[in-house]
């Protein structure tokens, strides 16, 4: 079984979150549990965590299929150790969070080398940084999300993604969330029917679909391989309504949060539909 849903806005609070997700007839959902663009963020108060608890079992999303994101300014590939350490105190604060509200995932991305180490020092850091947070918390697991390979982004190849993969202590809490649109724009063809069984053959090969945890399902607006991070609506990008159709009878994607980025939060409920409906 599919779990499709969207990454919900939770202002006003993380409850709005469920109920956000339900308007949508989502079965799955992602949210930020704290400020996205803040390195501060009030600790979550015993009230919230219980309301989060109740309304997520009252409307049947279970913590397996909710999927939280960090947030944007966390990166764990920071050279300068000053930028670092920020990074890593936001860091163990979301999986801390996450523990808090009875979730088993955070979803992030690796983080970026601006130009001022080796892909690979780059690499082992996150790793390092990653075992350092999982040590300090309890349940939930690190999902590193693949990236387009904007800039100095890492993890844009899967090999990258199976090395930092490859220094985690405790693999049972490591997990990794494919990105359609990144993974198109990073220069795996989602577009054609090879392109689909080399891309996910590969994926295979170099990480494990064990491994796999969750999916961001979006459509690109730039084409393949030009590292241009642009999500679009389902069926309307360079990735194309083929690809979604396969996407949808292929088993291997079942039992996870499917979690659409688009742009167009008004069409969340009508692209959920349009999936179904494959
Ligand atoms: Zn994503
Ligand atoms: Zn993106």
């Amino acid at each position: 079984m599919k779990y499709i849903g969207a990454h919900v806005s939770a202002s006003g609070g993380i409850g709005n979150a469920v109920l956000n997700a339900e308007a949508i007839g989502a079965n799955a959902f992602a949210l930020f549990t704290r400020n996205q663009r803040s390195w501060t963020s009030k600790p979550l108060t015993p009230d919230e965590i219980h309301a989060f608890r109740q309304l997520c079992s009252e409307r049947g999303f279970e913590p397996q299929h909710i999927l939280p994101h960090d947030s944007y300014l966390i990166n764990l590939g920071n050279p300068d150790e000053e930028a670092l350490v920020k990074s890593r105190t936001a860091f163990h604060d979301e999986l801390f969070r996450c523990q808090q509200l009875g979730l088993g995932l955070l979803n992030f991305h690796p983080g970026s080398h601006l130009n001022q180490m080796g892909e690979e020092a780059c690499l082992d850091q996150i790793a390092e940084e990653i075992n350092r947070a999982l040590e300090r918390t309890e349940g939930v697991a690190a999902v590193i999300e693949n990236t387009a390979g904007q800039g100095t982004n890492m993890g844009f190849k899967f090999g990258q993604i199976a090395r930092i993969i490859s220094g985690i202590n405790d693999k049972s809490r490591v997990g990794v969330c494919i990105d359609t649109c990144h993974t198109f724009a990073a220069g795996y063809d989602l577009s054609t029917d090879m392109g689909y069984q080399f891309t996910f053959d590969e994926f295979e090969r170099e990480i494990g679909f064990k491994y796999l945890r969750a999916v961001h399902l979006n459509d690109s607006k730039k084409g393949c391989g030009s590292r241009v991070d642009r999500h679009e609506t389902i069926g309307n990008g360079c990735i194309g309504a083929e690809f979604f159709a396969r996407f949808m009878h292929d088993m291997r994607f079942d039992e996870m949060p499917i979690i659409l980025e688009t742009p167009d939060p008004a069409r969340w409920a009508e692209e959920i539909l349009w999936l179904r409906s494959l």
